[in-house]
């Protein structure tokens, strides 16, 4: 019975660093490049690019509405980066 409780204490404390670990390696990748990041989109016909701010110069010549979706959302809408926004090197 001890060693029962000895065992599942372990087991929940691994898990706990596991999580712990998980965690941190996320707040790590939470840059521009987090597929779960807010971008902003314009709803205009000509717009193909996704925004890091709701303020940028792309997006304030946005003919229809400005959206905001997560980064994974707008790739798979087919949207590229803003150049404005993600400086390309
Ligand atoms: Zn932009």
């Amino acid at each position: 019975m001890t060693t029962h409780v000895k065992r599942s204490i372990s087991f929940v404390f691994l898990f706990f660093v596991v999580n712990m670990f998980i965690t941190n390696s996320k707040s790590i990748t939470n840059g521009s490049n987090n597929i779960n990041s807010v971008v902003y989109v314009c709803t205009g016909p000509k717009a193909e690019v996704y925004h890091s701010r709701s303020n940028c110069k792309g997006l304030s010549r946005c003919s229809g509405t400005i959206k905001k979706m997560t980064l994974s959302e707008a790739i798979e809408k087919k949207r590229r980066a803003c150049k404005l926004c993600y400086k390309i090197k």
